[in-house]
């Protein structure tokens, strides 16, 4: 008895994306399917190069298509699509239509770890497959260049500035708008003309994910942001202090209020491990993060530790998502990237 599609098709059925909610099937996530004798091929086109479902859809996918009576091979090409999330939000123009999903990197107050939070979530997305850039529009102290290790400035071609490359991620800084030596104060119109520039005067080209680091607060450059470009969501990082927990609320509220989605809250520095004895101290207190996303209703995506090496690897220009991928910290950076890119597909598929 020959294979049928149509029966590889029905069998596979019964995978579901556990977290789209819907069977692989009807989602579309099957093309190109071939079938010689009880040999079967197709590819199997997920939402992002991240998925943390990635390994689960595949086995579900083989047993299934193995369970179809005449089959004995299956050989699946895992790939993977990205499409743009951010529907809404109060945009009067895209700046950057070449770039699928917008995200911006949040906190209420400074040196909760907001930059080293988007350099290791950018370039972990990037380590997974996905076209990934980081832009860093904090006007306070652009910190980026020196966190993934560039000197130097962006290149003119063709009328607009080349994003500068490492660790597989385009990257820009307001920082290079600034001439050197000469701290600027920031005014509200300036603002708002350099987070035109620099999205509009770059040659971002085609991009899965745009990370925007930006400055502390709510001010000038979130809502610039907001209105020159298509928010996917944003990603608030908090420290589990009070204070700064308090400081994240309002920058929830601001999200809230101006339509943007929040996709979730980082909590950083949230214990610390001894490095001699394992013992986990709570210097920050703990758990306030996963509170306030209770609060507020908005999803978790993780914590980080306070480790030493998370410190050196942006100081060194290495972050440690490179420098050490299989360590205990760099794995929960990769986690929270990977449930973030799930966050942008669901978000994708409900709008
Ligand atoms: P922000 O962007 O919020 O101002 P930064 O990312 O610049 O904060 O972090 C402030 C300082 O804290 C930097 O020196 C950084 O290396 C360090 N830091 C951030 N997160 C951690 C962490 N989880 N463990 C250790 N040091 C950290």
């Amino acid at each position: 008895m020959s294979v049928k599609q149509e029966d590889i098709l029905e069998a596979l059925k019964s995978v579901m994306d556990p977290d789209l909610n819907k069977d692989i099937v009807s989602l579309g996530f099957i093309k190109d399917m071939v079938i010689e004798g009880s040999k079967v091929g197709f590819t199997l086109e997920l939402t992002t190069p991240a998925c943390p479902m990635k390994a689960q859809l595949e086995k579900g996918a083989r047993d299934a298509a193995l369970s179809v009576e005449g089959v004995d091979t299956v050989d699946i090409n895992m790939t993977s699509s990205v499409k743009g999330g951010g529907m809404k939000g109060p945009k009067i123009e895209d700046l950057v239509p070449s770039v699928k999903n917008v995200l911006a990197i949040a906190s209420g107050k400074g040196g909760v770890g907001k930059s080293t939070v988007s350099v290791n979530l950018a370039v972990a997305m990037a380590m997974e497959g996905a076209k990934v850039g980081l832009l860093d529009l904090d006007i306070y102290g652009p910190s980026i260049p020196m966190m993934m290790g560039i000197k130097g400035q962006p290149k003119n071609e063709n009328g607009k500035m080349v994003p500068l490359e490492s660790h597989g991620v385009k990257m820009m800084s307001l920082g290079f708008l600034i001439p050197d030596d000469k701290p600027l104060i920031w005014r509200g119109p300036m603002v708002m003309s350099a987070v035109e520039q620099l999205l509009k005067d770059v040659a971002w080209g085609d991009l899965d994910y745009l990370f925007i680091d930006l400055p502390p607060g709510t001010g000038d450059a979130q809502l610039s942001l907001t209105q020159k470009t298509t928010l996917t969501g944003a990603v608030v990082v908090t420290t589990p202090q009070d204070v700064a927990l308090l400081d994240a609320t309002k920058g929830l509220a601001m999200f809230k209020k101006v339509n943007v989605d929040v996709l979730g809250i980082i909590e950083n520095m949230s214990f610390y491990l001894c490095p001699h004895c394992g013992e986990r101290s709570e210097i920050f207190s703990h758990g306030g993060g996963k509170k306030a996303s209770e609060r507020e209703e908005v999803p978790f995506l993780g914590e980080i530790p306070i480790n030493v090496k998370i410190r050196e690897g942006g100081d060194s220009g290495q972050p440690l998502v490179v420098g050490e991928p299989e360590g205990e910290p760099a794995k929960r950076f990769r986690d929270i990237a990977r449930t973030l890119a799930a966050r942008i597909s669901i978000q994708t598929y409900r709008n």
